[in-house]
């Protein structure tokens, strides 16, 4: 008998014939997760194992994170004989009280005794042993999960995780990092969808510190841990706010900046091999993402922009935060670069040609070019 992790999948069901290749991703992304801590990993029979970590709780933690795993459940791996399953059952739920109900199921042919016999068989048996349990069959507290394979499995409750799909079968997507709350958020969201995420973070030093850079790369640090790490892209855009702030109506200056970042971002994308911009944005949160405001930075790319955040409610996107682990380091206090030259009255509908006209005095080539060429690449 040994403990090990049942991993159950869910959405990757639905994949039909691409099914052994989603599950191939999903089964080497938990392998990866686990290796730093001894984990064993196989696939069989539609359900993931890991044995052998050197902390078992530690490994569902892990677990837990992968996109494309629906739950994990401690499981005992015992050989397949009704009484040695029928006296874990009785371990297992030996603490237990309320209603219970055992899920039988035997994809060993071979194995004796039926899936519906079996159940009934071990419910009388753990009933017997415990007074405090009670069965209900419709809405029990208790599952006790019994599965004939290789070896027996059998294991109580589960611990729900991430979900989404694989990492790696999506495609590839910069996201906007700045040091917020929402930007995270979005990221996480998009990587949930199976696709791997390079950040992207505009700097304007000496005006934004080194903190602020670490802080950025620690939020970036928090969602690479859902999987391998994280590539950042630290651009240096003191000198096109500078230019801006000197040779712009000043109301223009949050649009025309957020303009040139999506310029940045895209001619980043396309030399890392990505489909599409992230960002946190939200319909109408601040000054820059109004329907105007945004009508005007999607105008100058050619790629598709993801917003999953668009419809959120900050309180919403803030309980999101921390449920996946960024919110105690958004919050800290370093300045964006963003709020380094807030105009005091931003236009909150501005209009293309207005900005256009607005652009003309800079050399946006040539800017943005210069901007791509000094970004520095941190894998985190
Ligand atoms: P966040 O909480 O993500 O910072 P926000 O509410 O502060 O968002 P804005 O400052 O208008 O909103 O930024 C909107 C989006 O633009 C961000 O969600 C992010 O995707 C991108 N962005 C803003 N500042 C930066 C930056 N310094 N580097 C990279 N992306 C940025
Ligand atoms: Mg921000």
């Amino acid at each position: 008998m040994r403990k090990v992790l049942l991993v159950r999948f869910g959405e990757v069901y639905l994949k039909g014939l691409n099914r052994p290749y989603f599950l191939k991703k999903l089964t080497a992304n938990v392998r990866t997760a686990v290796a730093p801590i001894g984990g064993h990993v196989w696939l069989s029979d539609s359900r993931i194992y890991v044995s052998g970590a050197e902390d078992i709780e530690e490994c569902a933690q892990r677990v837990r994170k992968v996109f494309g795993v629906h739950s994990v459940s401690y499981a005992l791996e015992l050989e397949k004989d009704f009484e040695t399953i029928a006296a874990a059952c009785v371990e297992l739920t030996k603490d237990l009280s309320g209603t219970f109900k055992v899920l039988a199921r035997r994809s060993d042919k071979s194995f004796p005794m039926d899936s519906m016999t079996m159940a009934g068989e071990l419910g009388y048996r753990v009933l017997t042993a415990n007074p405090n349990l009670s069965v209900d069959v419709h809405k029990p507290q208790h599952k006790l999960n019994v599965e004939i394979r290789d070896y027996a499995y059998v294991s109580v409750g589960e611990i729900p995780a991430v979900g989404g799909m694989p990492l790696g079968t999506g495609g590839r997507a910069a996201l906007l990092l700045s040091g917020g709350i929402d930007s995270p958020v979005a990221g996480y969201h998009v990587m949930r969808r199976g696709v791997v995420v390079e950040a992207i973070h505009f700097q304007s030093p000496p005006y934004t510190s080194e903190r602020a850079k670490e802080k950025v790369l620690e939020l970036a640090k928090i969602l690479g841990e859902y999987g391998g790490g994280m590539k950042v892209h630290l651009v240096p855009f003191t000198n096109i706010q500078m230019e801006i702030h000197e040779k712009c109506p000043d109301a223009m200056g949050t649009v025309l900046m957020r303009r040139y970042m999506m310029r940045i971002a895209e001619g980043i994308a396309r030399r890392i091999h990505a489909q599409a911009l992230i960002t946190g944005e939200s319909l109408g949160q601040v000054a820059s993402q109004t329907m105007e405001a945004i009508g005007c930075t999607d105008a100058v790319v050619n790629m598709p922009v993801f917003r999953p955040l668009i419809g959120m409610d900050k309180l919403e996107i803030t309980e999101q935060a921390v449920k996946i682990g960024s919110y105690e380091t958004s919050i800290l206090p370093y300045e964006d670069c963003c709020t380094v030259f807030t105009p005091r009255h931003p236009n909150t509908k501005p209009r293309p040609e207005m900005v256009e006209d607005a652009e003309k005095a800079l050399d946006t080539e040539a800017l943005v070019r210069a901007a791509i060429e000094a970004t520095e690449v941190i894998r985190v």
